[in-house]
């Protein structure tokens, strides 16, 4: 068997995965992202985490072919590098994480961007397989991205898939990358998070705070603007009924352009709200199509909370297949 290790890394979480050579889940295992010891104790704690799932999936780490990467920040996927990842601590500097991790676990590391490995998963494995063009939407703390164009990833020079800093209101909100107006100053949840305390400290009121402290969170998580929309909060459902307007202005923007068969949505708050909320941003994109008569399918991520982990395993190359081989079988 052809066993291969996926790892999506977040800023709070660390999933692994172990698949094997059809993508089906043979174990898994998930732990916190440490926040202290910097690069070099977030790849020893990913190869512990890698460790666990062999071990639910009852194999040895040396049992594995290769293991793929899903990373936040800049990734130079041939050098082997992860740089300004904002969210994990102290990486801002270019670390070595593949030869890092290749060393810790005893088999080829293969990187790429978070968001892109897991579009590249919906595409094959979920929501996007009939399809040959595809726009990935990611909604969690910043609002991500990723292009399929006939059946292959398109990465421009490397930043392609930015949709969360298409423009969608000239000299708008602050976005959290310093411009203004960006689509993830409107919907990005550290955004809407910034918003939601400055009207609170103006005086409005709303659940979202007590949910989050009874949640013993400091973040206003995803759960916890799910729970407020439950209690008809007033400002909860005013802040993301304004961050759904962005998406679909944003997304149709990008459909005008690209003119793709489908977009699947995802992300922490795209999958915490799922398809009531995934049709609300079809709707929105509705005034905004130019060819309206034929807008994209619009679909919610299928493959679920393990679906970066589950995408970052289609990193690792598959081997040739051996036609002399079975041909030479009786
Ligand atoms: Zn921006």
């Amino acid at each position: 068997m052809n066993a291969r290790g996926g790892i999506d890394l977040g800023g709070t979480k660390i999933q692994a995965v172990v698949v094997d050579e059809r993508a089906r889940l043979l174990g898994q295992a998930r732990r916190p992202t440490p926040q202290d010891g910097g690069p070099p104790g977030v790849a020893r704690e990913i190869a512990e985490t890698l460790h666990e799932a062999a071990t639910d999936a009852g194999m040895a780490m040396g049992d594995l072919a290769g293991i793929g990467v899903g990373s936040p920040g800049a990734i130079d996927a041939a050098a082997g590098t992860v740089e300004h990842a904002r969210n994990l601590p102290d990486w801002e500097a270019p670390f070595p994480l593949a030869s890092t991790l290749s060393e810790a676990v005893e088999a080829p590391v293969y990187l790429d961007n978070d968001v892109h490995v897991a579009v590249a998963g919906e595409f094959h494995l979920g929501a996007g397989k009939p399809y040959s063009s595809l726009l990935g939407v990611w909604w969690g703390t910043g609002v991500g991205g990723g292009i399929i164009l006939d059946g292959k990833p398109w990465h421009g020079r490397g930043a392609a898939g930015e949709i969360g800093h298409t423009v969608v209101k000239l000299g708008g909100a602050h976005c959290p990358c310093g411009r203004r107006g960006c689509l993830e100053a409107y919907a990005g949840r550290a955004a809407m998070e910034v918003k939601a305390r400055e009207l609170a400290a103006e005086g409005e009121k709303t659940k979202l705070f007590e949910i989050m402290e009874k949640r013993d969170r400091t973040r206003l998580q995803s759960g916890v603007w799910a729970r407020a929309l439950e209690h008809g909060d007033h400002m909860a459902v005013r802040l993301i009924d304004r961050a759904i307007a962005a998406l679909g202005a944003g997304i149709a923007s990008a459909v005008n352009l690209l003119d793709v068969e489908a977009i699947v949505i995802g992300g922490g708050l795209g999958t915490r709200l799922g398809e009531p909320y995934v049709k609300r941003i079809e709707e929105a994109m509705q005034p905004h199509i130019f060819v309206s008569e034929r807008p994209p399918a619009v679909f919610p991520a299928a493959l679920g909370d393990l679906g970066g982990a589950i995408g970052a395993t289609l990193l690792v190359p598959k081997p040739p297949r051996s036609r002399t081989a079975s041909a030479a079988s009786p």
